[in-house]
């Protein structure tokens, strides 16, 4: 594995997102003294916190999987999980409403999953479940050391036994392909292919290595942290500050200062010179590149779709729904086309409804609601769509309204907050392409195709976060700060 080179005593990383984080726990886990830098007064980035007259929303995660990673991450430093955060297995995961009126629950318990699957679907396609359950795990396994919680130098580094049986299992082949031979139901077609979405892909495009996804949510488990998922955020910076990282908020960094192929320090918006040994980079990578770096050849990047969040704090509560809902149009293929592919807004929209007051009535005031919607978008780059106009406002009521179509009545009238993040939001908050999902997961973009988290030439510079290796999504950056971390220490513990 290629590190860093010369002394690493002195580590500063600008950025506080989970990535950040974990690379700053996981350095300090090996006594190096470390400076964390970041631009907002709060951390976690998009794992952030927006509070409205009592509301208190998730900006960004509410699907959280793989607390052994977060648990991994605090114990680099020797704190335990429990003593930070209080997590609640969700039962079920999802709730799927599809466009015929039938629900389905998704629950992590394989035999009750399955019985509800025979319920809804017939006893065939519970089989067919079970099968599902067998080779997603069996992917996992092959996947997870050799190729994503792994520093890859170069493609050579994917030639392990392991690659040749991912291979053999048809891992290689396309997501819906594989996914239509274990299900027949276009039901559970969708509720075990549509996360191929959060690798910024459709899933009759993604790779069938991407199962491993639906593996993570629908059958290891989602959990909810007491508070909302930016607990998670708040815990490892405690645990950071508590291990001697220094936590430097409301502190923007404006350049990486280099001389003789490295970096000497961070320049920050105040003028003030921070040095440091080595600097680790949290912000989206291009943008990384684009805006604090010295001027390199850029490689053109392809960007996943983007999304709109809708945050509402409401009077109206609804018995029926769970925690996570996804309501599914009628369309299926089409929706994804016209999102990614056509650059458009979705015409029958398949949408994300997560209701976190029904597990933890703290994040709203008494008897009051709180749902964030979410609502897939083209990025914009592919489309670049005027949302600083009144789009976001017009996009967002036509949500409204499909929900109130979809059985969440009287969802306009109890309104009592409404905040609505676009691209454009997203694109402000320094994210490439306008987008909160960074590069998509194409197998140019994958692995160690992936943009690297050393750069080019600058001998003492990582990248840490989605925008580089392994990944997209909480546990994928958790993952990318032990390996940013890894790239300074040499693996050391
Ligand atoms: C709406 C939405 C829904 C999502 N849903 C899920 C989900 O359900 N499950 C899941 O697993 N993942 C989800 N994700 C993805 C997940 O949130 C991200 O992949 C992950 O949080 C990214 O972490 P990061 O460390 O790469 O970057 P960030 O969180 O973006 O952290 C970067 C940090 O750097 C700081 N920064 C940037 N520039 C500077 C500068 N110049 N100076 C100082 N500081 C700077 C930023 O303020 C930020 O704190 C979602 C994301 C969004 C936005």
């Amino acid at each position: 594995m290629r590190t860093v080179t010369g002394p690493t005593d002195r580590v500063v990383v600008v950025g506080a997102g989970l990535g950040g984080l974990a690379c700053a726990l996981h350095l300090a886990g090996t006594g190096r003294q470390v400076t964390v830098v970041e631009r907002e007064p709060v951390p976690g980035g998009r794992a952030g916190r927006l509070a409205v007259d009592g509301y208190e929303f998730d900006t960004g995660p509410t699907v959280l999987t793989m607390p052994d990673l977060i648990a991994e991450a605090l114990g680099a430093v020797g704190e335990e999980l429990g003593d930070w955060l209080d997590l609640t297995p969700l039962d079920p995961a999802y709730r799927a409403y599809y466009p015929d009126g039938s629900t389905l629950d998704v629950v992590t318990d394989t035999t009750r999953m399955a019985a509800g699957i025979a319920a809804v679907c017939g006893p065939r396609e519970a089989d067919g479940y079970l099968r599902f359950v067998e080779y997603a795990r069996e992917l996992w396994r092959l996947e997870r050391a050799d190729f994503i919680e792994r520093n890859l130098d170069a493609p050579t580094d994917l030639l392990t036994g392991n690659l040749l049986r991912l291979l053999a299992n048809g891992a290689f082949r396309r997501l819906q392909t594989k996914i239509n031979q274990f299900f027949r139901d276009p039901r559970t077609q969708r509720i075990f292919s549509f996360q191929a979405m959060y690798a910024g892909l459709a899933p009759h495009d993604a790779l069938a290595i991407y199962a491993v996804i639906a593996y993570l949510d629908s059958v290891a488990g989602v959990y909810f942290p007491r508070g909302g998922v930016h607990a998670v955020s708040r815990a490892l910076a405690g645990a950071a500050e508590k291990h001697g990282v220094r936590i430097r908020y409301g502190t923007e960094v404006t350049r990486v200062e280099t001389a003789g192929g490295r970096a000497t320090g961070v320049l920050t918006a105040d003028d003030e010179f921070v040095p440091a040994d080595v600097v680790v980079l949290n912000p989206d990578l291009p943008v990384a590149y684009r805006d604090l770096l010295p001027p390199a050849r850029r490689r053109r990047l392809t960007y996943s779709p983007s999304c709109l969040v809708l945050h509402v704090g409401s009077r109206q509560g609804y018995a029926r729904i769970a925690h996570h809902n996804i309501h599914f149009g009628r369309s299926w293929k089409g929706t994804f086309d016209e999102v990614i592919r056509q650059g458009k807004l979705m015409t029958d929209p398949s949408l994300l409804v997560t209701n976190p007051s029904r597990t933890d009535p703290s994040v709203a005031p008494a008897g009051r609601h709180t749902y964030y919607v979410l609502a897939p978008t083209p990025n914009l780059d592919r489309a670049p769509l005027d949302w600083r106009g009144d789009l976001g406002r017009r996009y967002a009521d036509q949500l409204v309204a499909t929900l109130e179509e979809r059985g969440y009545v009287g969802f306009g009238a109890g309104v009592e907050v409404r905040h609505t993040v676009t691209p454009a939001d997203w694109a402000e908050q320094g994210m490439a392409a306008g987008t909160p999902f960074a590069s998509a997961h194409s197998l140019f973009q994958t692995g160690p195709f992936r943009p690297s988290n050393l750069h080019r030439s600058l001998a003492n510079v990582v990248f840490v976060g989605s925008g580089t290796q392994p990944g997209v999504g909480v546990p994928m950056v958790l993952i990318s700060g032990k390996l940013a971390a890894a790239r300074v220490t040499g693996g050391e513990r």
